[in-house]
């Protein structure tokens, strides 16, 4: 479905974003992931090697919201690889602290990675996804639909991305470029195993479809409206959550 295709995933050493590789390696796309350093990197592109041994896979770890390293890594994809057709957005880090225990610091530190590198991301992959007539695709969540019952800004930095999702959309429709998002539901990756328990299992056991989603449920989604599949599907906040409410 992605053959010929250039993706750059951010935060694609594990969880959705790894799976999220291997799929677009699966369906024929050339991939670069972004990790927070370079041993996550290292271990997600060996990892990923030793299965794919003849896919075009390369990792880096820039500051995401640092305008120029994020474009001197999008000047080098480009000259190997020749275009740059997707950038998924998909980096993240969950909050579940109380409004009154908040920091400073945590409020910067998920705005920047939450939103300000979905902003950054995107304005510098504009002029090669206008040559390519590319997607963005950014991950969301369920949060930024129902909210939260802590950790507030977590739920806030999602319907910001929603937000980006369906201004860009309307922006960069005249340059045939599409831009989406995906909503996932509770999905079983390191972030979830980090919450507390007894905050994640009560929430399991109200999903309709009777399971927690894994991370291919939502790499195959993304799969989708990468694709040419999705042509006349622009700025679309896609559930992917098994009809699970909070
Ligand atoms: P994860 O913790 O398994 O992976 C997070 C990824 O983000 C990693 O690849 C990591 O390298 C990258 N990352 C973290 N901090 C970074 C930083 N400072 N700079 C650059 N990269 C950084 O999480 P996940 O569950 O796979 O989450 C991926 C996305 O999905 C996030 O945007 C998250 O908000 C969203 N999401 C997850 C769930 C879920 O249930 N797991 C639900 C809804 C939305």
């Amino acid at each position: 479905m992605l053959t010929g295709r250039v993706a750059i995933v951010t935060g694609g050493t594990r969880g959705i974003g790894y799976a999220i590789v291997k799929k677009f390696l699966e369906n024929g796309a050339k991939v670069v992931l972004f990790g927070s350093n370079d041993k996550t990197v290292t271990n997600a592109l060996g990892q990923l090697k030793e299965k794919y041994s003849n896919y075009k896979v390369i990792g880096f770890h820039p500051n995401l919201t640092d305008e120029k390293q994020i474009q001197k890594i999008f000047k080098k994809v480009e000259a190997e690889f020749g275009h740059i057709d997707i950038l998924v957005n998909n980096a993240g880090i969950s909050s579940n602290t109380s409004l009154e225990n908040y920091t400073d610091e945590e409020y910067e530190k998920i705005s920047n990675l939450n939103i300000k590198s979905v902003f950054t991301c995107s304005k510098i992959a504009i002029p090669y996804l206008r040559k390519s007539k590319g997607v963005i695709l950014n991950t969301s969540s369920m949060v930024s639909i129902y909210g939260q019952p802590s950790g507030v800004m977590y739920p806030a930095s999602k319907f910001a991305v929603n937000g980006i999702t369906k201004s860009l959309a309307l922006e960069l429709a005249k340059d045939g470029i599409r831009v989406n998002a995906i909503a996932p539901g509770i999905i079983e990756t390191d972030m979830v195993k980090s919450l507390p328990r007894e905050m994640i299992e009560p929430l399991i056991k109200t999903i309709p479809l009777g399971r927690i989603g894994k991370p291919e449920d939502i790499a195959n989604a993304f799969l989708f409206l990468a694709s040419d599949m999705a042509n006349y599907i622009t700025g679309v906040v896609l559930s992917v959550d098994g009809a699970a409410r909070n």
